[in-house]
């Protein structure tokens, strides 16, 4: 392995924000943190086909992802001119309030938390509630954090030059996301894999980009596919393949399906969709346990 990507590593072990996941590259063997993988998940994870859909090429951009449907997600480059990465339509105003029209964006949310509160036959004035809705507010604004976070910062100086071209692994990242149909969070683990193109991005930068997009409102489908495209775009690597297996409450809490069920999706780019062997040593690699 390279002395770069070996340093990064060592800084890995020592950034307090890569300690909930599991990094490592096919060459290392797997550190065991106790986190879990679900083996029944595992079997879940189907083989995807590659969708050559070319009934969208009218549609086409300079997209890693030219072959799916479009969508203001997915059609659009995922690293904007400034940064920010498919930011949402309030996400600069966000970004650039200072204090006090920070404090007074918290103001809101919470004002209108209490409406809800009451609206649902609370009496906002009990001891237990007095506070609750600052609390939420401040809560969601960190659920969100995501819109703040600028690609850029993310990345940093963290793309090396290296002439490794071997699939690199980080399996088991944690993820905690708001599903945008319901609201109530979805949370789980995202496994991303690549084969780099002489460069290779620093192994705690994959959880990160994972924590930038799925601290925002989401559906699954398009966290997968969101991951995918900045990671190609950043790296222009031979393939990208992620994996996302996660929990819905909207799914779980309101007994649609059985508490447990797990939610898998998947995006593979470049020669992870076009070679099948390629896709089945990553999948294979992520149930090997
Ligand atoms: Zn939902």
């Amino acid at each position: 392995m390279s002395s770069n990507l070996s340093r990064d590593i060592s800084e890995l072990s020592l950034d307090p924000e890569s300690s909930s996941s599991t990094p490592q590259s096919t060459s290392t063997p797997p550190l065991s943190n106790g986190s879990g993988y679900s083996t029944t998940a595992q079997t879940s994870i189907n083989h995807p086909k590659p969708l050559r859909n070319k009934k969208s090429s009218m549609n086409r951009l300079d997209s890693p992802l030219d072959t799916r449907p479009a969508s203001p997600y997915t059609l659009n480059p995922p690293i904007d001119s400034d940064g920010l990465s498919w930011p949402s339509v309030g996400a600069r105003k966000r970004i650039e309030s200072n204090e006090e029209e920070s404090k007074q964006r918290e103001k809101r949310i919470s004002d209108a938390v209490k409406v809800i509160l009451e609206e649902l036959g609370e009496d906002t004035n009990r001891e237990g509630l007095l506070e609750t809705p600052e609390r939420y507010a401040r809560a969601m604004l960190f659920f969100t954090k995501g819109y703040e976070d600028n690609i850029r910062d993310v990345i940093k100086r963290a793309v090396f030059e290296e002439d490794h071209d071997e699939m690199v692994i980080v399996r088991d990242i944690e993820i905690y996301s708001l599903c945008e149909h319901h609201l109530v969070p979805f949370f789980g683990k995202v496994h991303i894999g690549y084969i780099p193109n002489k460069k290779v991005l620093g192994l705690s930068k994959l959880a990160r980009l994972a924590e930038m997009y799925s601290r925002r409102f989401q559906v699954q489908e398009r966290l997968t596919k969101q991951i995918a495209m900045a990671l190609t775009e950043i790296l222009k690597p031979q393939g990208v393949a992620v994996v996302i297996e996660a929990t819905h409450m909207c799914m779980v809490s309101r007994g649609i399906q059985k508490t447990g069920s797990s939610t898998v999706t998947s995006c593979m780019l470049g020669c992870f969709r076009e070679a099948q062997k390629t896709r089945e040593e990553f999948l294979g690699l992520l149930g090997k346990r």
